[in-house]
C-alpha cells in the first residue's frame, strides 16, 4: 500500500446494496474498510445503497444487517439509507442545474447500451419530465488521483463514458451520482472498494467537484476475490454466501478468516 499522503482523519464507509445476500467478496471489503479505519483511528459509516428501488428488498437489508452484527462489524454512526435521501439528491441536482449542466435524455436503455453515451440529447433542449432520464454535461477533463494501493492514476471520464446519467427513466438516482453526493455530504475522506470500480473513480471525482466539493475523497481499490481466474464472485454463488456458511456451522471467526485468506491470495498475485 502506498504511503498515505492524505492528512485528513479517515472516515470511510461500508455500502452494500440490498439486492442480495452478503458473500465472501463483501466480507473482504469489510475487512479492508474496518481494518484501515481501525488502524488509523478512523470511523466507519454504514450506508445501505438502495437507490435502485426496483431491485432493492427490505428482506435483503435485514439479512445484511443481521450478518454484519453476527460477524462483529459495527459502524460508528447510525446507518443511512439512500432511499430516504431523495431531498439531498434533489438539492445536489439543483446545484448542477443552476450551473446549466443538467439536461433531459429520452434515449432508451437499448439505445445507450454502449459504454460511452454519445450525447444524443445534449442539445435537444427536452423539457425535464416524468419518464425521462437526467444527465450532467461533463467537460473533457483529465482526472488525476493517487490510489492508496495502485498509486498515481489518470482518467478521462468524458472520453470513457460521456455525459453521466444522474437519474434514470424510472426515477432512480444512479449509483455514481448518489455515491458522490453521499460521500461528500457524509464527510467520507477515504473510499475503499473493489478493483472493479477503479475505472469509474475519475467520474466520481469530477462529479464531486461539480457539486462543489473542494477536496475529493481519497480512494483505495483492493483486489476482488475470484471464483475462477476470470469470473467474479456473485450473489448467486451459494457456496460463498455468509448465510450458507453459517447454516453449515461455520463460526464468525472462520468466515472472516476464510475471506482474509482469499483476499491475501488475490493481493499476492
Ligand atoms: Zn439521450
Amino acid at each position: 500500500m502506498a504511503d498515505a499522503v492524505d492528512a485528513r482523519p479517515v472516515v470511510t464507509r461500508f455500502a452494500p446494496a440490498p439486492t442480495g445476500f452478503l458473500h465472501l467478496g463483501h466480507i473482504v471489503n469489510a475487512i479492508y474498510v474496518w481494518g484501515v479505519a481501525r488502524a488509523s483511528s478512523g470511523r466507519v459509516l454504514l450506508r445501505i445503497e438502495d437507490h435502485d428501488r426496483q431491485r432493492s428488498r427490505p428482506a435483503f437489508e435485514d439479512a445484511i444487517l443481521e450478518d454484519l452484527a453476527w460477524l462483529g462489524f459495527a459502524a460508528d454512526e447510525p446507518l443511512v439509507r439512500q432511499s430516504e435521501r431523495g431531498s439531498v439528491y434533489e438539492a445536489a441536482l439543483g446545484e448542477l442545474r443552476r450551473q446549466g449542466l443538467v439536461y433531459a435524455c429520452d434515449c432508451s436503455r437499448a439505445a445507450i447500451a454502449a459504454p460511452r453515451y454519445p450525447g444524443t440529447c445534449r442539445d435537444k433542449g427536452l423539457p425535464e419530465s416524468h419518464g425521462l432520464g437526467l444527465r450532467v454535461r461533463l467537460d473533457p477533463t483529465v482526472e488525476r488521483f493517487d490510489d492508496w494501493r495502485h498509486g498515481p492514476q489518470e482518467q478521462r471520464p468524458f472520453e470513457q463514458c460521456g455525459d453521466l446519467l444522474l437519474r434514470d427513466r424510472e426515477g432512480n438516482w444512479t449509483y455514481q451520482f448518489a455515491a458522490a453526493v453521499d460521500d461528500w455530504q457524509q464527510g467520507v475522506t477515504l473510499v475503499i472498494r473493489g478493483d472493479d470500480l477503479l475505472e469509474s473513480t475519475g467520474r466520481q471525482i469530477q462529479l464531486a467537484r461539480l457539486l462543489g466539493r473542494r477536496e475529493p475523497p481519497a480512494f483505495l481499490h483492493h483486489p476482488l476475490i475470484m471464483k475462477t481466474a476470470t469470473q467474479k464472485l456473485s450473489k448467486s454463488d451459494g457456496d460463498t454466501g455468509v448465510r450458507e456458511l453459517r447454516q453449515r456451522g461455520w463460526s464468525a471467526e472462520q468466515v472472516i478468516e476464510q475471506a482474509a485468506v482469499l483476499a491475501a491470495d488475490e493481493a499476492a498475485r
